[in-house]
């Protein structure tokens, strides 16, 4: 744990700050912004949440915040490698890490402003919301609005409550896959595991998000990624929304329990309450294994790609709307990104008619999903990539190099449009775009493949 080898692949730090680590956490945990946003009690969903306070543009910050409370990566690594003599998951170890946390500051008297944060979390359901301040949220309260809370008998358990309702974890990347590269690399240190933000928590979820989160650090910045209206909610989603329907259904109800009503769901759920007979063999353990990037074994790799041919004969239904079509298409974004490195590896030679159909029939249309419903998520992302290396390799391998310019143009275009939409301004300069690039390589984990390819053409 004492170098610091691997960069955590889905913290953005390097993207933003040229300094070194320290002087950048010292930047960011004191940085709070508040853009054209502010907290309803009218929300579709669960009554409150956050809505745009004028037109926001795809790409807008909606806000910074720091953590208010964070399981430190230092206090938890000790403890999960002495987790034989203390068992417990690295999940579980960073919840009790993030408990006592908490409750040292609750027996702080000078940071009850803080308290007040996380307490509120208590009493934010639909009825009660009338109390909520964005200053408040963000630990910048009074101390009046704080002396309402009686902290002095809160238990271990309510405030585990509170950070199972509320908290984020390593979001996008499993407690799992932390635990299995200490295993592999102990001198992998994420930036973050655990933490509270109180004005973040105030956001519904939807499989059809028009707000995106990155991280840098203990620090979170939310981006439009789709144009917002004049008092629409914002909302984004709880897990990857790049999952098929079954199931984001079975996780949103079991650990978050609702049933999503989003227009994708609801668009989705006629689709697979009667699904075509060959994908309703398919039981809901085989897509689970179908979508775990890191089976990576021929016979999980031809079940991927005899799926990819069964899902392209279906959407080619004619009484399937476009809409319903990008929504399924996105649901297995894990298992086109997994197919697309599988050909690109089975590719021996240049072979510029394969790679141009696989451009054109596979990467294309998946593109065009992910911009309509799901747009510049890191597996967008990562998608963007493989087209723009595919492009990049058939222009080089071609002989009349000018009939790819065009194309390659194109491709180049998506891939600032997108790092445009997720980062915001970053996405202006090319110098950014490039290490942005390389950022989302991450998500391709197969060592394959073009996930090698070094970004020749930008
Ligand atoms: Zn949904």
């Amino acid at each position: 744990m004492k170098s610091h080898k691997l960069e955590d692949p889905f913290d953005i730090s390097s993207l933003l700050f040229q300094s070194n680590e320290d002087d950048a956490n010292a930047t960011t945990r004191s940085c709070y912004y508040v853009g054209p946003v502010t907290i309803t009690n009218t929300a579709a969903v669960s009554g409150r949440g956050l809505i745009a306070t004028r037109d926001i543009a795809a790409g807008e910050c909606l806000f910074v915040t720091p953590a208010t409370v964070f399981a430190r990566v230092e206090t938890v690594y000790p403890r999960w490698v002495s987790r034989n003599s203390q068992p417990g998951t690295l999940e579980e170890i960073s919840e009790q890490v993030l408990i006592e946390e908490m409750k040292s500051l609750i027996s702080n008297k000078d940071e009850q402003a803080t308290v007040g944060s996380f307490m509120t979390l208590m009493g934010a359901s639909a009825s009660n919301t009338t109390s909520l301040s964005i200053a408040q949220l963000l630990g910048r309260g009074s101390d009046e609005a704080t002396t309402s809370f009686t902290i002095n008998d809160i238990s271990d358990n309510e405030l585990l409550q509170i950070i199972r309702r509320n908290a984020f974890g390593p979001d996008f990347v499993t407690y799992l896959s932390i635990e299995q590269r200490w295993l592999d690399h102990n001198t992998y240190i994420p930036r973050r595991l655990l933490g509270l933000f109180p004005f973040a928590a105030m956001i519904n979820h939807s499989c059809v998000p028009n707000a995106v989160r990155v991280f840098a650090g203990d620090t979170m910045i939310a981006h439009a990624c789709d144009s917002i209206k004049t008092g629409q909610e914002i909302v984004w989603s709880y897990l990857p929304p790049t999952q098929p329907y079954p199931q984001r259904h079975a996780t949103l109800r079991h650990q978050h329990g609702f049933v999503c009503q989003c227009r994708r769901c609801t668009n989705e759920a006629e689709f697979w309450n009667t699904p075509p007979a060959s994908l309703s063999i398919l039981t809901r353990d085989s897509w689970v294994r179908l979508c775990n990037r890191t089976l990576d074994d021929v016979c999980v790799q031809e079940a991927r790609s005899a799926t990819i041919r069964i899902l392209e004969d279906v959407l080619q239904a004619k009484d399937i709307t476009n809409e319903t079509k990008h929504f399924i298409r996105v649901g297995f974004a894990e298992i086109y990104i997994s197919y697309l490195n599988y050909a690109l590896q089975l590719t021996k030679s240049v072979e510029v008619d394969h790679l141009d159909h696989l451009l054109q029939r596979i990467c294309m249309p998946l593109h065009l999903s992910m911009a309509a419903c799901n747009n510049a998520s890191t597996e967008h992302l990562s998608i963007l990539h493989v087209c723009y290396d595919l492009i990049g390799t058939i222009h080089s391998a071609t002989k009349e190099r000018h009939l790819t310019v065009n194309k390659l143009r194109f491709w180049t275009a998506q891939v600032q449009k997108a790092c445009m939409v997720r980062y915001g301004n970053l996405g202006n300069d090319i110098e950014s775009v490039r290490k942005a690039m390389q950022h989302t390589r991450a998500v391709l984990r197969n060592k394959d493949g073009f996930a090698q390819s070094t970004h020749g053409f930008i």
